[in-house]
């Protein structure tokens, strides 16, 4: 391996995420980071399309996140949030309570999606047991859908999926249904929570797109199904917005184009703006009441050290600015627009089973891809930054590329997808 000493010593002590360290292409050394394009070491610079796992809505080193970060670092980076409150968390606990639909109103902040995800499963559970209902400790998932890779949020994955599968012996069980797209799966899913509704505490979904299962969409009217079973049998709904959440659909939050609020709905990626570990699950006004008691085994037994840390919140302070202060939701539609038109071009292409956009969002689906390698040098040598997986290469990019930048991603993968045809 050729490049500075740091990468050649690191890569004998590190161990990459979802990586066959045997087989892997050496990971790049990136060195810098500015608007949508990712500097290597060696200088080659690469426009990104996928804004580090869909966190940097804004482009990198946003001024405005960088100074709110820089002010307070000055003041007090981090202090615990048990006992002390800082006024960063506060004031964002405060912004996300009045931007979400309904009462969704009480916030519980830690620092990843996968734990946000557990502290919901964790919320709803405990629900039932402070209203003395025992028993309920099982949630519905979808197949498709992925929620994390800690041992509890593994168990809400699709099970057959191979990322997780080598597990499921391992991992406690919920119930896995389809996705009530059709009155077949709907009345399955009616079924189910009529059988089995006392062993239910909640319905969990990807609202609109199931992302690392394969960035499937579904239609509006799905969550509007789902919110009517779940009421019609009286179990809690959380949706887990942490990838669909600040825009990427096209509106701030995907429910709202379902027009339903969910009991509780989890945060993460692109809430700093893709500049700080932070997530938050955030409960409505019923769900939290349910921990109010004189028992204090009621309460929510659950604090990640670095939980509500002052950067990460200031950071995500700022983000949320810039989503007041400059046109996200539009660019949002005009990156919508010009992947739909540019992204057609690969339908025809040999192995290419569908073309899909939703909002910032552009998906083209392969029969299969053969050699991931290949198709990963052969998108870095056309200078982008794209990550294919399963059978999918997809852009979700920052929300202030350029159109010439996107082109240069379309371009890319109708050129690599042509030639590996
Ligand atoms: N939930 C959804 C919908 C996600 O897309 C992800 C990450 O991709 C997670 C949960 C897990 O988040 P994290 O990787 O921060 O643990």
């Amino acid at each position: 391996m050729c490049g500075p000493d740091w990468l050649e010593q690191g890569m004998n002590h590190v161990w990459l995420p979802y990586t066959q360290m045997r087989t892997t292409l050496p990971p790049l050394p990136a060195m810098g980071t500015r608007g949508c394009t990712i500097t290597l070491a060696d200088g080659r610079e690469l426009v990104d399309g996928i804004a580090s796992w869909w966190t940097a809505c804004h482009g990198y080193n946003h001024p405005h996140i960088r100074a709110a970060v820089a002010t307070q670092l000055e003041r007090m980076p981090h202090v615990m949030f048990g006992g002390l409150v800082n006024e960063p968390a506060l004031t964002l606990a405060t912004r996300l309570a009045s931007m979400l639909p309904g009462d969704l109103e009480r916030v519980f902040f830690t620092d990843s999606g996968s734990v946000a995800v557990e502290v919901a499963m964790k919320m709803a559970i405990q629900y039932w047991l402070n209203r003395g209902r025992t028993g309920r400790t099982r949630l519905v998932a979808f197949r498709g859908g992925y929620h994390g890779d800690t041992m509890a949020t593994m168990a809400v994955c699709d099970p057959e999926e191979g990322m997780h599968s080598l597990y499921q012996g391992a991992l406690p069980e919920h119930f896995i249904a389809d996705l009530p797209v059709d009155e077949t799966s709907t009345q399955a899913l009616d079924a189910l929570l009529r059988q089995s509704g006392d062993s239910i505490a909640a319905i969990i979904v990807e609202p609109l797109v199931q992302g690392a299962g394969g960035m499937l969409f579904h239609a509006p009217e799905v969550l509007r199904r789902l919110r009517e079973l779940a009421d019609r049998h009286g179990v809690l709904l959380i949706l887990d917005e942490i990838f669909t959440g600040f825009g990427r659909t096209g509106t701030l939050f995907a429910c709202e184009q379902a027009g339903i609020v969910p009991d509780i709905i989890t945060l993460s990626k692109a809430l700093t703006g893709g500049t700080m570990a932070l997530a938050a699950t955030v409960a409505r006004r019923h769900v939290f009441e349910a921990f109010l008691s004189d028992n204090p085994l009621h309460a929510l037994m659950h604090g990640p050290t670095f939980m509500a840390n002052a950067l990460a919140c200031a950071s995500a302070n700022a983000s949320l600015d810039l989503f007041a202060s400059e046109p996200r939701l539009e660019q949002v539609g005009r990156i919508s627009e010009q992947m739909r038109a540019e992204l057609e071009s690969c339908r025809g292409l040999p192995h290419v089973v569908d073309v899909r956009v939703m909002g910032a969002i552009g998906v083209v689906e392969l029969e299969r891809i053969g050699d991931m390698n290949a198709l990963k040098s052969a998108l870095i040598a056309q200078g982008v930054w794209v990550r294919p997986f399963r059978n999918i290469v997809y852009l979700t990019p920052a929300f202030t590329i350029t159109p010439a930048e996107l082109t240069r991603l379309t371009t890319a993968i109708h050129t690599v997808l042509s030639q590996s045809a």
